[in-house]
């Protein structure tokens, strides 16, 4: 089994260093780009992602689904940040890749990423995304409702073919964060529920269509999760799922799908969730319950994004307007502004995340600061970094630093305020190349038209 302590659980990419470091930061470079040279050449905000930090996170969680289960398969979550030359990477490592949206599926199909090895997900999709999965020979259909399942199944039929699909399970675990809550109904818009009755209606129904292969279930827990025993909660009731549609139909499933949602690092204080504590844990759970109920191990995959992407990705900003507020209790706050904001990383805004921030073009020795980080858009809520000490000399022109920003920045991305947003460049062994470019004012202009009314027929 693969030593524990060689996977980064910090909240910086592997090749990530700080020369004439303190507490400040320093001056940064990643794979041996300095940061400096970085914006000077691509501009900023920038998203720096080390990409054989990416290959090392990939290969790990791969390594600890293959020791803890012999084999299995690992669906890279597309939301948390794709672009073409990601999914090559994706295939090279001949990892699986889970989408959710007609447009996720043609990145995938973009980069030649193999059918069969795609995995397509979401609560609603619509009948030309349908379509074009079972006919681009997508591998897995996760229905999620009783309107999906008769849409998959009239469309495969059309289509003269078979698909294979998942059911989308809701546990009534729910593991957000640290804790796990169990709760009896589910009061959210995925899956069938397990309790209500409604997973095994949805078996029934699977399986009285002959047009769709029922190999599988699914759950996913919630997201940015540290402890396992959600995880072997939900992977309990899978399993007990798994036994009934045995004692029902004599045969087993093969296919078990734990879902992603492995919790990464954003501060100091915050340590990375480590596949080879996480999946162990998950298999002793699952392989006791199949003992016990005398099934066959299915084949387990698990759907991980932030924990690949997440900690490979530090974006970095220029400085510009700083100033001093009074607070009402007489304290002093100082604003630091950036280049960027909520339209490439909206999750502080959107649901509180938490993210640190360091210098980076070089360290300082003035006292730190309370300091909060705020982008440039026209809103008072456009907030990256709400409280953080940060040295008092910062000025216009410094390089800040946010790292952990790979999974659900650039992928959230908009264009509020008509700001374009930012390219993505990987960085190895001291080269550096765009995967993404950045947007320029004629992308944003291209959308516009200028049309005479006409009447629709
Ligand atoms: C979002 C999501 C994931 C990935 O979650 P992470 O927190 O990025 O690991 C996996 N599976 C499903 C169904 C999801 O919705």
């Amino acid at each position: 089994m693969s030593n524990q302590s060689n996977y980064p659980t910090s909240l910086f990419s592997s090749n990530l260093t700080f020369k004439n470091e303190n507490q400040s930061g320093g001056a940064l470079s990643i794979a041996g780009c300095s940061a400096e040279k970085l914006v000077k050449e691509f501009g900023s905000p920038l998203f720096v992602l080390d990409q054989e930090d990416f290959y090392l996170r990939a290969r790990a969680w791969r390594a600890a689904l293959d020791n803890s289960f012999g084999s299995g398969q690992l669906y890279y979550a597309a939301k948390s940040f794709i672009c073409v030359e990601v999914a090559k990477w994706l295939k090279e490592l001949k990892l699986g890749l889970d989408v959710c949206s007609g447009g996720e599926l043609a990145v995938a199909l973009a980069a030649d990423f193999p059918a069969q090895d795609i995995e397509f997900h979401g609560n609603n999709k619509s009948e030309v995304e349908i379509r074009k999965a079972v006919k681009a020979g997508v591998g897995t259909i996760v229905i999620d409702s009783f309107d999906e399942l008769n849409r998959v199944a009239t469309i495969a039929k059309e289509l003269g073919e078979v698909q294979k699909v998942y059911l989308r399970l809701t546990p009534g675990v729910d593991a957000h964060t640290h804790e796990f809550i169990s709760t009896a109904h589910e009061d959210v818009k995925f899956g069938f529920s397990i309790a209500s009755g409604a997973a095994s209606e949805a078996i029934e129904k699977c399986m009285s269509q002959s047009s769709l292969k029922l190999s599988g279930i699914h759950c996913h827990i919630g997201s940015q999760i540290f402890e396992v025993a959600g995880f072997k909660a939900a992977a309990e009731r899978l399993v007990a799922v798994l036994a009934s549609f045995r004692d029902k139909y004599s045969m087993e499933l093969q296919e078990l799908n734990i879902g992603g949602g492995y919790g990464i690092a954003y501060t100091k204080d915050e340590s990375a969730i480590s596949p080879d504590l996480v999946i162990p844990a998950i298999a002793a759970v699952i392989k006791d319950e199949c003992a016990k109920a005398k099934l066959a191990l299915p084949r387990i995959s698990i759907e991980p994004g932030r924990a690949i992407v997440g900690p490979t990705t530090t974006t970095i900003y220029v400085v510009g307007t700083t100033k001093s507020v009074k607070l009402e209790n007489g304290a002093e706050r100082r604003y630091v502004s950036v280049d960027g904001g909520m339209s490439e990383n909206i999750r502080p805004a959107l649901y509180g995340a938490v993210y640190s921030a360091f210098l980076a073009n070089r360290s300082s020795t003035a006292k730190l600061i309370s300091s909060r980080v705020v982008g440039k858009h026209c809103e008072s809520g456009d907030i990256l970094i709400s409280e953080i000490d940060l040295p008092a000399d910062i000025a216009a022109g410094d390089l800040l630093a946010i790292p952990a920003t790979g999974a659900y920045g650039r992928s959230m991305a908009s264009n509020y305020n008509h700001i374009a947003r930012p390219s993505v460049v990987a960085v190895i062994n001291g080269t550096a190349r765009e995967i993404l470019r950045r947007e320029n004012e004629q992308d944003l202009l291209n959308l516009d038209v200028n049309q005479p009314p006409r009447q629709l027929s």
